[in-house]
């Protein structure tokens, strides 16, 4: 189905159920107001000219228009282009002409960033952009109100020209490793990558999801909104752009039975001062996913989150994005040290990441899914796309895995982050498990630096718990002796107090790696 037929189903199932509330304006919407909405805008994109196939750039923190944006350019079948909000006038003009983007909605201000400034200063560079309208001001109520109800019919005949294949999405990569990828993907790979999310946390018309997770990455907009909309659930957006204290108060307030979050997110609300004064029992369900989930972060959001029956994720962009998912009665075992089974309708393999050839159950290799969730390629990326793909249609994901015997995968790091140290190899995310054993660590990260003997060291990068107390490297070796196979225990130490990180919440190692490369601090 296309995702505007989906939205048409959901109205028809449940016009009078909340669909979606921006707690920092106090806004609501149910099912039927929210299609209301949603219609009108796609109106109004006809009204611009807007042909199927066109980019829709949307370069905005979270808030009610940009969900109102994902759904009417679907309905009108332009491809949306999702920006990260943290870019500025260089990447901006970067993504706009890569995509060749002619219509953009953007924030006005954020933070004290002048969103309308960096766009009025790329756009004679950006020939393709045609016009920007800006979300809060003026420009966005006029814009809607192109979209007159004598359109109406033109709507429906351009919604039957749609077809469940075509592209509707351009999705950048995090750029953890590197320079972002724009994946793009259609109505048939996100809504149902969305709709299988939502099935096997068993959503329904009673839940209410707090998305906290930046809608322009697909955890936010397939995981959050389309599983959401899907199954009649409603959408609680929290705040612009990440806060604990505004995602535990609209837990509190909007009775949320769902709440997403990567682990660092987790990690803050859990230390937040007050954290016990929040009334989160609610709480039944939500997705941790994205990164590694420390072992003691996930007992803690089970124990005081209420989150009994909390999903572990992996997923990449180029798969839209979930491959792999915990199911709600897996125990705490199964929910910390793998993530999941494979979801419904698709395949995954580990293989030898030289050969090709598929490892037996036990051993590790290269992750590969294969199915509906595979994107169209990366846009206008050809050569990249088939180094990703191969002619079987199996996606490389670039990451380490070992599939157990009863089905369940774990994840052993991101190929490009393995250690080698004198001929082993080291797992960061084995290191980093056993250090968030530490009395004195809030948060660690584990990444190998180049050495003279022994081609690479690994350094560990530590957050302290009490920064007036951090630990030395006598002591974080200390507790490692004995305890550790000797290559494995780091011997650099840096204590600070927070990592690099992408939008969505990604500790970017390469950047700990290029910091720490060059020299012993
Ligand atoms: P880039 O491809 O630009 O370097 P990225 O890979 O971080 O960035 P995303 O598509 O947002 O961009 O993230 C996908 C990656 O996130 C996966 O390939 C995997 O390395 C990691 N990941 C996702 N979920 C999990 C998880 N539950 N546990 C461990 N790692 C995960
Ligand atoms: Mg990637």
């Amino acid at each position: 189905d296309t995702i505007g037929a989906n939205l048409d189903r959901a109205v028809a199932a449940w016009p009078d159920r909340e669909a979606l509330v921006d707690v920092p304006s106090g806004r609501r919407w149910t099912y039927a107001e929210f299609a209301a909405d949603v219609d009108r805008l796609a109106r109004a994109l006809l009204a611009s000219d807007v042909a199927k196939g066109d980019r829709v750039g949307i370069w905005a923190v979270n808030c009610a228009e940009w969900v109102l944006v994902q759904y009417a350019t679907a309905r009108i079948g332009a491809i949306m282009v999702n920006i990260n909000p943290a870019y500025r006038t260089h990447e901006v003009a970067y993504v706009l002409k890569q995509a060749g983007i002619s219509l953009l909605f953007a924030s006005l201000r954020h933070k004290g960033s002048d969103y309308r400034a960096m766009v009025e200063q790329v756009r004679p560079a950006c020939p393709d952009l045609r016009e920007a309208v800006y979300i809060d001001d003026p420009s966005w109520t006029a814009f809607a109100a192109r979209g007159t109800a004598d359109r109406a019919e033109e709507l429906r005949l351009r919604a039957a020209e749609l077809s469940c294949d075509d592209p509707i999405n351009i999705q950048y990569t995090s750029g953890t490793t590197g320079f972002p990828k724009g994946a793009t993907l259609s109505h048939h790979n996100i809504l149902n990558n969305g709709y299988f999310v939502g099935e096997l946390i068993a959503y329904s018309e009673q839940d209410r999801v707090c998305v906290p997770v930046p809608f322009y990455h697909c955890f936010g907009m397939v995981m959050g909104n389309l599983a959401a909309t899907s199954h009649g659930a409603c959408l609680v957006v929290p705040a612009a752009s990440f806060d604990p204290a505004a995602t535990l108060a609209a837990v509190e307030r909007e009775r949320c039975t769902s709440l997403y979050g990567v682990p660092t997110m987790f990690i803050a609300e859990l230390n937040l001062p007050g954290f016990a004064g929040y009334d989160l029992s609610t709480l039944r369900t939500g997705i941790m996913a994205g990164s590694p989930c420390p072992v003691e972060v996930m007992k803690r959001v089970v124990a005081e989150m209420h989150m009994a029956e909390v999903a572990i994720c992996y997923g990449m962009t180029e798969t839209s994005p979930v491959s792999l998912q915990t199911r709600t009665d897996d125990d705490l075992e199964h929910r910390t040290g793998t993530v999941g089974r494979v979801l419904p309708h698709l395949e995954v393999k580990i293989v030898d990441p030289a050969t090709g050839v598929t490892r037996p159950r036990g051993t590790a290799g290269e992750l590969c899914t294969r199915g509906y969730s595979v994107m169209l390629g990366y846009w206008a990326e050809p050569e990249k796309s088939a180094e990703a793909i191969d002619a079987g249609r199996w996606m490389h994901t670039g990451d380490l895995a070992v599939m157990r015997e009863d089905g369940y995968v774990e994840i052993v790091g991101r190929i490009k982050d393995m250690i080698i140290r004198g001929g082993e190899n080291v797992y960061p995310r084995e290191i980093e498990e056993f250090l968030y054993g530490h009395p004195k660590i809030r948060d660690v990260q584990v990444v190998g630096v180049p050495h003279e003997r022994y081609g690479e060291e690994v350094l560990a990068c530590v957050i302290p718990l009490d920064a007036a107390d951090p630990l030395t490297l006598q002591e974080l070796r200390a507790f490692c002796a004995d305890r550790l196979a000797h290559y494995k225990i780091p011997s650099r130490l840096s204590v600070l107090d927070a990592f690099p990180m992408t939008v969505s919440g990604k500790v970017r190692k390469i950047e700990l790696r290029e910091r720490y490369g060059a020299a012993a601090p």
